[in-house]
Formats: structure tokens, sequence, C-alpha cells
């Protein structure tokens, strides 16, 4: 390109950002509006109430990107603007209760209510308020529908409901709404364990940057730590008959399984969130069994004491693996877990995860870009081998002490087969995901979203973290 062209097209970038931040300022204060509903259903049912709307401090989010290009998550926020009709913002997103509707807990006749968060730059006009779901064909249809005015002072409460814990910045590369700005909060620990914290902190940030696309992209991020005391040590095992008073109120056993850590305490956590601008919310929770969950646009979380001496690694990949879920919309690639759910992909319907897909066509592959002509498609790999190590694996007992030394050789070779398959290290279509082991596949052998190891990220969940980014630091 020549100079005079350079200097054409530098400015014509900075006049399409200016013009898209003066439009932000047209529309919206540089403040949040968060909206607390009430997500009430069934198996085929849901209505929403709205709870409170608050006025909360500035908008954390980019102020060019207010349009969801992305096309992830179960449900989509729309907001239109009354007098113009426009669509001003819209955001992805996906909940606890879409997850409750794929288990045997959502059995007929059962209705459950969840109180859920959806966060937007303050509005300055009236603005139309929809939330809309997938359908079977993963179109998204309006399910509900409100009008807001931001000015009247009963419907947007502008009291501040910050609580005082201790805030730090651990990582600062800009302004917010420049940056992914992530909050990483604690749950079980006391006053004593907030030394504790700290560490555990600086270890799973650490080893999150260490890691691609993060690695290179450290600079897009501003990571937050409210530093959340709670009166008891550690959180609920209700398996175990286990309570504690932790303030966050998180909790193993969800949807019936040991390891699925999550919190319904929905308003208490957005609360202390409040005090930092945040995009993303990482839990770590103050416990030492195995576990951890991650929901996209909602939060992470992950327990910090190792439950055997040498498997302190194992944090770093539950932590990095969850904000997969939650930051980068990617689905589980593994299929041989114990896991809740009983339909969580519609059999013949191409699932929205990026990572994730129903297609055997090579044309037709989300994906096809980044695969070469020689690969085969499907990608034969060894499957039946692999799969007999993992049903010997599903075998042992997670609880009992001789576990890891009865598990290791299993996963060496399984570990093995991955690393010698012929096509190790290309993009293709390997048969066996998100929970399915035929019919669905993913993009490589191996990948953070499939084994348990430290395994990298495979190429299209980095390019799809990588977009995220984008969206986020433009
Ligand atoms: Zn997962």
């Amino acid at each position: 390109m020549k100079l005079s062209n350079l200097l054409v097209f530098a400015l014509f970038i900075f006049t399409t950002s200016s013009v898209a931040e003066s439009n932000y300022d047209k529309l919206f204060f540089n403040k949040t509006m968060r909206v607390d509903c009430f997500h009430t259903g069934s198996k085929t049912q849901e209505i929403f109430s709205i709870d409170q709307i608050y006025e909360e401090s500035e908008w954390p989010g980019s102020k060019i990107n207010l349009i969801d290009t992305l096309n992830y998550g179960e449900y989509l926020v729309k907001v239109f603007d009354v007098a113009t009709n426009n669509l001003i913002f819209s955001r992805g997103y996906s909940t606890i209760f879409n997850e409750w509707q794929t288990t045997d807990e959502a059995a007929p006749g059962v209705f459950i209510t969840y109180h859920e968060t959806i966060r937007l730059p303050m509005p300055k006009q009236k603005i139309q308020f929809t939330i809309n779901r997938r359908d079977k064909q993963m179109m998204f249809k309006e399910i509900y529908s409100v009008t807001i005015d931001p000015e009247n002072p009963t419907i947007v409460n502008k009291k501040s409901r910050k609580y005082d814990f201790k805030v730090t910045q651990v990582m600062n590369n800009g302004p917010s709404d420049k940056k992914v700005d992530v909050l990483i909060i604690g749950d079980g620990y006391t006053k004593n364990d907030i030394e504790k914290f700290r560490k555990d902190v600086k270890k799973v940030n650490d080893h999150m940057f260490s890691v691609s696309p993060f690695k290179e992209r450290k600079k897009d991020f501003n990571v937050w730590t409210v530093e959340v005391v709670s009166a008891d040590s550690g959180i609920d095992k209700p398996d175990a008959n286990v309570y504690k008073n932790n303030i966050l109120g998180t909790t193993y056993n969800y949807f019936s399984s040991p390891r699925y850590i999550l919190t319904e305490e929905n308003k208490t956590l957005r609360d202390i969130a409040a005090a930092v601008p945040y995009d993303f919310i990482n839990i770590l929770v103050n416990d030492n069994r195995y576990g951890g969950g991650g929901i996209y646009n909602l939060y992470t979380t992950t327990y910090t004491i190792p439950d055997a001496a040498d498997k302190d690694w194992q944090i770093d990949y539950v932590y990095v693996h969850e904000f997969g879920h939650s930051f980068g919309g990617l689905g589980d690639e593994y299929y041989s877990s114990q896991i809740s759910y009983t339909d969580f992909y519609t059999k013949g319907v191409e699932p929205w995860e990026p990572n994730v897909t129903a297609q055997t066509k090579r044309e037709k592959l989300k994906w096809k870009h980044l695969v070469d002509a020689d690969t085969p498609i499907p990608t034969t790999w060894e499957k039946a081998e692999f799969d007999s190590l993992e049903s010997l694996r599903q075998k042992l007992d997670r609880l009992a002490p001789d576990y890891y030394q009865k598990r290791e050789p299993l996963i060496q070779q399984t570990q093995n087969i991955l690393k010698s398959t012929k096509y190790a290290g290309k993009v293709g279509a390997f048969e066996g995901a998100g929970y399915i082991s035929e019919g669905l596949f993913r993009p490589q052998a191996d990948c953070r979203m499939f084994t348990l190891s430290l395994a990298d990220f495979d190429a299209v969940c980095r390019a799809s973290i990588s977009k995220m980014i984008d969206f986020y630091s433009k």
C-alpha cells in the first residue's frame, strides 16, 4: 500500500471508530444498566419477570461493538430504541436454567426458578428489552419483551449496592471499554485465607497467560480481584453433608455431579462484583475436591486445593478449560466422562458452539478453512482403543485413596494415542464430542476442551477465543 493510501486508510479507521463512539454517546451514558430477573420454567416452558433494575458504574464493554456478531449462546438479549425502533445493543449468553432443562431433574410437571442478571450500557431513552431463545433449528425467537424507561426513578434503582471488600487491579493494560476485564473473586476464604487467595489468583492467572491465544493477547486484558471474606473456610458439599457459611453460595453437587460447582446467590455475586468494571467473572473456591464449572457469559468456578500432592496442575487445567466455556463460548469436546445431561445436543442439529459439529461434509464444516486437502473427513483415529481405555478409567472410584495410582497408566496410554495418531496436530473432524460418542465431531485429536491435561486449545478454539478478544477490546 502506498503511503498516501495508507494515510487515507488510517483516517478512515479513525473516523469509523469515532463515529461509532459518538453513536454510543448519543444512545447511552457511560454507566451500566443491570437488569435482574427471575427465570422460571419447566423442561418445555419458560417465563421471565423483572426483579430489579439497577444503575451501576462505568460500562466496561466495548463502546463500538454494541451488536453481538458472534452468534454464540442459548439466549440473545436484544435492546431496541423505542423512538426509532433501531437495534442498539445485543448479547448472547447461556444460563443454568437451560442446562437444568437437559437433566433428569427437569421431570414432567417440575418447575424451577433461577435468578439472572443481564447487563447493558445505560440507555438515554426508553428501550424495548427483549429476550430471545434458540428454537430446535437454532434460530432465535423472541420469548420476552418489556419497555423500560431509564428516567423513571421507581424503575431504575440508583442506590449503590457495593460491598466494602478490598479491590485490586492485578493487571492493568488500559481503559475498560478497550480491554477484556476479568474479575477473579473468591468464595470460602476466611480473613485468614486471604493470603492464600492472592497466591491462588497469581497461580491461575499466570497459567492462563501462558496458554495460547491468551499468551499473545495479554495486553488486551485487565484483571481485577475483589477480596471477598467468608465466615467459613470451604464451600458446601451436600453429598458429604458439609455446609459452610460462604458468602457467594457456591456448592458442589450441581445436577447430581460431585464435581460440578455453581452458585444461585446471583444477587450477592453481582452486588459484590459491581465494585469493579468487569466483563467476565471467575470464582475461585477455597476447597479441595476436584471440580469447577463454566457457562457462556455467566461465570466460571474452579477449586483451588489439590486433592493429591502432585495434582496441582489440575487446578490450572480446570481454570482455563472453564474460561473456554464462559469466555470463548466453547463446548466440551469430551464424550466419555459421566455427566448429568441426557439430551444436551439435539440429534442432527448443528450446535452453536464453534468447536463442535454434526457435519461430515468437508465443504460444510464451520472450520473448513483450517482443514488441509489431504486430511480425510471424518478424520480417522484410534477411537475403539481410546474408548476401551476410557471405559476402564470411568469404572474407577474418584474418591478412593488409590484412584490416581490406578488412573495414571490409563491416562498415559490415552495420551499416547492422541499424540501418535496419524492426523495428530491437524484440523479435521474427529468423531466423539459434546458428551456423545457418535454423530458429533471435534476439530483436532486433542484440546484443552477434550482431555484432562494441560493440552493447548486446538486451532478452532484458539481462533474463536481470539475473535472474542477482538470483540471486547476494539
Ligand atoms: Zn467443560
